[in-house]
Order: C-alpha cells, then structure tokens, then sequence
C-alpha cells in the first residue's frame, strides 16, 4: 500500500453507535461514505463534531 501517495482522509472520531443504531442513512454505523470514498460521520444522527476551524474563524 502506498501510503502519502495521497492525502489521507481524516479518521472519523468515533461515532455513536447507539445513536446510529436506528438511522437509516448509515445504516447503524455512523459513518457515511462519500463520493470521494472517505468515511465521514453520519450527519443524520452523529452530533457535529467541534472543529478547529469554527474556533479559529470565530476568534478574530
Ligand atoms: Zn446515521
């Protein structure tokens, strides 16, 4: 495997199962794939995560 050949997407935290157990757009895992092939939580029952960006761009 060639890793750095590419950036690698950043892990998805962990989501919460027990959220994404009935949701039916990840189908009970948390994670969403994109049409760029990287797994991202699922916006339909994970909570955003806090991004360091949002504090950053908040903080002037
Ligand atoms: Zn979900």
């Amino acid at each position: 495997m060639a890793y750095g050949a590419h950036r690698s997407p950043l892990l998805p935290p962990r989501p919460d199962l027990a959220l994404a157990r009935d949701c039916e757009q990840c189908l009970g895992w948390g994670t969403v794939v994109t049409r760029d092939g990287d797994h991202e939580l699922c916006h339909l029952c994970q909570p955003d995560p806090v991004t360091d960006e949002d504090t950053a761009a908040s903080g002037s």
